[in-house]
């Protein structure tokens, strides 16, 4: 079924009454020539492109709950591109030109707005740095803008420009950036491969890997076992745990990340801020809630909920920002699992199992890698080559120290 405006019209005709399921709620076959484990966004990207791009329909997304029931339906929703480092910005770039042609792709309004993302400097120091940043990103065709403290001033009166500890001296702005409707991406990305016969089955937890001579053959499920030609791993914070099926020590460990809604606002701050002298950013949903996070909480756990020491640091950092924010009331908090990786870069590539692939390393920022990270996997299975703009996100670079470290934090995964 084609969503349009006249199917809106001639359905508002009809009482409604003729809308079809996005997407079927198949049985598992025995065999299937690709298996894509985690019905999150980027296994859902994967299956999409694959089928698109590739042609490869006899796929299925294997879901443990409901499709986006992970992070593609927890997090805050930035996307943007401003990258510095060679191996992340043309990936970063792929992915901000597949947001600004989703919804025609997909036919499915996934709410891309480009409303800009301000990253906000509070030292001399701190504006070298993000000048650096900028002229990277120009220099590999981004776009990015360095503001100072007026202009800052002119977008977001609010801000506490003078506070004497953080004062407010400007920003880095990146027009393009901005947020996408978390589910409506996964929604929309299931229904496109639905589509094109994709089988999208939920309720269906990979509980093992089948292996035959050193062989991923097919996997164990909750729903039966399934062989397939490739299995492909998109499973984010559960990455270790599934990889482990395969014997694999991945070199990534899992932390929570809290996320945080405030009760309903007039208009008040049309673009995305990140405050650049402690963890803190914070948006305006098209609800009107304040939608705003920070940290991590620190320590490994798989527990989709967090703890309140980030409550009170992130709220002490909205505080130091935005005063005025004191007067808001939060109305609701959630966490979801990361899958930090040791440099805070990802990873997509093959893995020393024949016939495994896999798809992780996120860390907290990869909602906006979603179309990129699905379309360089996709072209990565289909083909046995890494997509050039993926070629830096090998599962080795940790034993051969070719890092993409973009923070200089180190292998701290708990400070990326
Ligand atoms: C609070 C929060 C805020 C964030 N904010 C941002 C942001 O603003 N911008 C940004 O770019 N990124 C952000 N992120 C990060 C981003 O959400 C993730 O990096 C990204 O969603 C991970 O990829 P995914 O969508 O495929 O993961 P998921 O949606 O987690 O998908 C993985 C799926 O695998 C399934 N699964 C796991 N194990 C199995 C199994 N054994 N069998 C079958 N299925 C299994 C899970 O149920 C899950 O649905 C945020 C994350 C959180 C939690």
């Amino acid at each position: 079924m084609r969503y349009s405006a006249f199917s809106l019209l001639a359905q508002a005709f009809r009482g409604h009454k003729g809308w079809t399921p996005a997407w079927r709620d198949p049985e598992p076959k025995a065999e299937y020539d690709v298996i894509i484990i985690g019905g999150g966004g980027h296994g859902l990207a994967t299956a999409h492109y694959l089928a698109s791009r590739h042609d490869i329909t006899n796929v299925a997304v294997l879901e443990k709950g409901y499709l986006g029931s992970g992070n593609v339906g927890r997090n805050t929703t930035i996307i943007r591109s401003n990258y510095l480092l060679p191996g992340n910005t043309p990936f970063y770039e792929l992915s901000m030109k597949l947001w600004e042609g989703l919804e025609q792709d997909l036919n499915y309004n996934a709410m891309v707005s480009q409303r800009g993302v301000i990253n906000l400097y509070h030292s001399d120091a701190q504006r070298d740095a993000f000048a650096r940043r900028g002229n990277a990103m120009r220099l590999a065709g981004v776009d990015s803008e360095l503001l100072g403290q007026e202009q800052v001033r002119a977008m977001l009166p609010y801000l506490d420009y003078d506070n004497a500890r953080f004062p407010v001296q400007g920003g880095l702005l990146q027009r393009r950036g901005g947020s996408a409707r978390h589910d409506a991406v996964a929604w929309g990305y299931a229904r496109a491969a639905d589509s094109r016969g994709v089988d999208m089955l939920q309720n269906c937890e990979v509980t093992g890997i089948t292996m035959v001579g050193g062989r991923a053959v097919g996997v164990e499920t909750s729903r039966g076992p399934i062989r397939a030609k490739k299995i492909a791993m998109a499973v984010a914070g559960n990455s270790g745990r599934v990889a482990a099926m395969a014997g694999l020590r991945l070199p990534i460990e899992t932390h929570v990340l809290q996320a945080f809604v405030s009760e309903g606002l007039k208009p008040l701050i049309d673009t995305v801020v990140t405050f650049g002298a402690g963890h803190f950013y914070i948006s305006q949903s098209d609800k009107g809630g304040l939608v705003f996070g920070g940290d991590i909480d620190g320590y490994n756990s798989y527990a989709q909920r967090g703890n309140l020491p980030v409550i009170e640091d992130v709220m002490e950092s909205a505080m130091a920002l935005w005063p005025g924010l004191g007067r808001v009331r939060m109305l609701r908090h959630w966490g979801g699992v990361m899958d930090m990786s040791m440099d805070g870069s990802p990873i997509i590539d093959t893995t020393p199992v024949d016939g495994l692939y896999l798809n992780s390393g996120w860390c907290y920022g990869g909602f906006k890698a979603t179309p990129a990270s699905g379309f360089c996997f996709a072209h990565l299975i289909a083909t046995g080559e890494p997509h050039p703009v993926a070629a830096a996100y090998r599962l080795d670079r940790f034993a051969t120290g070719r890092l993409i470290d973009e923070k200089g934090a180190g292998a701290q995964p708990n400070l990326h």
